[in-house]
């Protein structure tokens, strides 16, 4: 099984054809869409979760490929907005690395991004919105 984060970006030309539908009707690929636009010059970018069995899954990519369709691999990283942060600790009790922890004495939170696994957890249990992903493709 093959589960892969990607950048799908459709020429002009592709953009409205069902691709998300024929991967799943045809190679078993389950898409989960996590970002989707299309830009004044008619093409298309999504940032999606795609997982399949092996076989399937390199079929559906030389399918994309035969059609054009544009396909880079995507790293996230979790970002920490310090002013955001009301120091509740929430994050702190559910980070399983320690990436979020609470300074003592101080009692302060702070971030360490080498730490930290982009499991996401801290995204659902931050109550200010202090935590956010950013998705990076190598664009
Ligand atoms: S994404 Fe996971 S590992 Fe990274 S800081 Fe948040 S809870 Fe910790
Ligand atoms: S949960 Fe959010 S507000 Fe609370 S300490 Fe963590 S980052 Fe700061």
């Amino acid at each position: 099984m093959i589960k892969r984060k990607v950048v799908l970006h459709f020429p002009a030309t592709v953009v409205e054809q069902p691709f998300i539908y024929t991967l799943a009707k045809e190679y078993n690929v389950v898409a989960n869409i996590l970002k989707a636009n299309i830009n004044p010059r008619k093409e298309g970018r999504m940032v999606v979760e795609l997982s399949a069995e092996d076989q399937e899954f390199n079929a559906a990519m030389d399918f994309l490929h035969s059609r054009g369709v544009q396909v880079l691999p995507l790293e996230q990283q979790i970002i920490w907005v310090e002013d955001r942060c009301t120091q509740c600790g929430a994050c702190t009790v559910i980070c399983p690395t320690n990436a979020l922890w609470m300074k003592r004495p101080e009692m302060t939170v702070s971030f360490c991004s080498e730490k930290c696994i982009v499991c996401e957890r801290c995204l659902k249990a931050c109550p200010a919105r202090a935590v956010e992903a950013l998705y990076l493709s190598g664009e």
